[in-house]
């Protein structure tokens, strides 16, 4: 993950260190190499102009400049910002006091939607009492899919009855059947499809003012970048999100999602999905993934 990002930085870094004392100009050839690694990782430009801005009033101060570990201090504000950029805190998925908590995942088709209800369901399954619920009623093989990942994982599944067609139904069916079930937590699987569409956003929205789900999660494709970012803007626009779940970490992805979702969404990255297998979902850790990047 972010392997070509990772080596840039390492190299910048290594130079800066390279040089003892820095002068301004150097401070201004390693943001360019950094402004570089950030366009190539397929961030957005105007979070990369910001980024590298903020980097350059702070690090071309007369304390930093004049102080004994120049390079260290440079590197450590370039580290808060990557910070600032994804959000500092990790904040886990809320529960409702009052049972039943709902989320509702959305987002496009082949983003990993569905592999992530159940992620989630498995990892909430250690403290609470999860159902899984098919909403996409338009895709046989999307139900099919959660079914058997329910079962897979042994948690409660509501889906269509024979030629069912109205999601808002399905949900409310599934909400009725929480208290024989002990179930305090349903995760909604709901329509996806390959392009954002009217009909799509339409039909997510009133099945959203009808269960009025805690979280509201987007699933990307890390993988996508820019596209990724696009498609945050435009759910969180219609649909008010919570958060973002970045899928495929687990890929060759660029960084450019990551870093740029929370930036230009205002909606942070809250987990991460790091594999195909069901076990394979970590929380979204900043603090981590800025590690990762600067080594
Ligand atoms: P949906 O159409 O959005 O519901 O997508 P699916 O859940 O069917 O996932 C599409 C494909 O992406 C499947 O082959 C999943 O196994 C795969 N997938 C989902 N999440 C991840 C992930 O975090 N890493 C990897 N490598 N594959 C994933």
């Amino acid at each position: 993950m972010f392997d070509s990002l990772k080596d840039r930085f390492e190299k910048v870094f290594s130079s800066l260190r390279g040089k003892g004392k820095l002068t301004e100009e150097d401070v201004n050839l390693a943001l360019r190499e950094v402004r570089l690694a950030l366009l190539e990782a397929d961030v957005n430009y105007k979070v990369v102009k910001d980024f590298v801005e903020r980097v350059r009033a702070r690090a071309t101060g007369q304390d930093v400049l004049s102080s004994i570990t120049p390079a260290q201090q440079v590197y450590a504000i370039v580290f808060g910002e990557l910070l600032d950029l994804m959000g500092r805190d990790v904040k886990p998925l809320s529960i409702s006091p009052k049972p039943p908590t709902v989320y509702m995942m959305v987002g496009l088709q082949g983003s990993g939607k569905t592999t992530t209800a159940a992620k989630i369901a498995l990892k909430m399954k250690r403290s609470h009492k999860p159902m899984l619920v098919a909403c996409d009623l338009r895709r046989p093989a999307a139900v099919e899919q959660l079914r058997v990942l329910a079962s897979s994982i042994g948690v409660p599944f509501v889906g269509p009855e024979e030629g069912e067609i109205d999601p808002v139904r399905v949900a409310r069916r599934a909400m009725e059947r929480c208290s024989e079930s002990l179930v305090d937590l349903v995760i909604i699987d709901t329509a996806g499809r390959f392009q954002i569409d009217e009909e799509l956003m339409e039909e997510v929205r009133v099945l959203k003012e009808s269960v009025k789900p805690h979280e509201v999660l987007l699933v990307v494709d890390s993988m996508t970048g820019q596209e990724a970012v696009s498609v945050a803007q435009v759910f969180n626009e219609r649909l008010g999100l919570t958060g973002v779940v970045l899928t495929k970490l687990d890929g060759d992805a660029r960084g450019g999602a990551a870093l740029t979702i929370k930036a230009v969404t205002g909606t942070p990255v809250r987990l991460a999905g790091v594999g195909e297998k069901v076990e394979d979902l970590e929380a979204f850790d900043p603090n981590r993934m800025a590690q990762r990047i600067l080594g």
